[in-house]
């Protein structure tokens, strides 16, 4: 199983959720963070569990205080494989801080495509027009991967004639509008995700291993029985990762 954007040092007890997604076999873990100060501790916490990897992460919601620590992001973007959680958020409460998102997106984006590219996991929720307009310019030779994408059907579209894949979860999954646009999106280029611990899962947040939800709900959309939907996102992934050369 596959989750490509969970927030592990998050939970309450991070090194009990790593043990319990290996007992689960949920074996491959993008851990994002939301500030580069993170980074570090979550190295510790990690300390090189093969199934994980840790993106390289300055989140929208935290931009409006902590932009001056993009210097950090910059420093070390060298020593990491992956980037995320990036992006732009337009929702009401974060609209006022909409332009220095953009700055400090636009920067990042700039010294990845320097850096020779990477995957990123992408936040643009409210704000798809604005993402897809800043990828459009700065992609260099990234893959964005758009996270829990909720723009229209038009914005889709568009993105998918850029190239960016989508990782979705169980929450995207149970509403109607989020089936609609999983519906329209390249079964190629869709992985799993949970975004832990910030979406619930009634009382309990969701966990890694609870992707294996969006696998059943991404075997219904696409037709497939369960293990038959397993092995399409494992081939993806493979996709993925062979086009980054990781
Ligand atoms: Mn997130």
């Amino acid at each position: 199983m596959i989750d490509l954007h969970c927030h592990i040092d998050l939970y309450p007890d991070p090194a009990e959720v790593l043990a319990e997604s290996v007992r689960r076999q949920c074996y491959v873990l993008l851990a994002v963070t939301t500030t580069p100060l993170a980074w570090n501790g979550n190295k510790l916490i990690i300390n090189d569990a093969p199934q994980v990897q840790i993106g390289l992460g300055l989140h929208p919601e935290l931009v409006s205080q902590r932009a001056s620590e993009i210097d950090k992001f910059c420093e070390l973007i060298d020593k990491a494989k992956f980037i995320g959680e990036i992006g732009l958020d337009g929702s009401r409460r974060l609209r006022p801080s909409l332009p220095l998102q953009k700055d400090v997106f636009r920067t990042i984006l700039k010294s990845v495509a320097n850096n020779g590219g990477r995957v990123m996991s992408i936040h643009s929720r409210g704000a798809a027009t604005e993402t897809l307009d800043e990828l459009s310019r700065h992609v260099g030779s990234s893959t964005p991967v758009l996270h829990w994408f909720s723009g229209t059907q038009r914005e889709l579209q568009r993105a998918v004639e850029m190239g960016c894949w989508f990782s979705v979860g169980p929450a995207m999954l149970k509403g109607e509008k989020g089936r609609k646009l999983v519906e329209r999106m390249p079964a190629n280029r869709v992985l799993t995700e949970t975004d832990g611990p910030f979406t619930r899962n009634g009382k309990e947040p969701f966990y890694p291993w609870d992707v294996i939800q969006a696998e059943a709900d991404l075997g219904q959309i696409w037709r497939l029985d369960v293990s038959e939907a397993r092995q399409r996102l494992r081939d993806s992934l493979r996709v993925l990762m062979e086009n980054n050369h990781l």
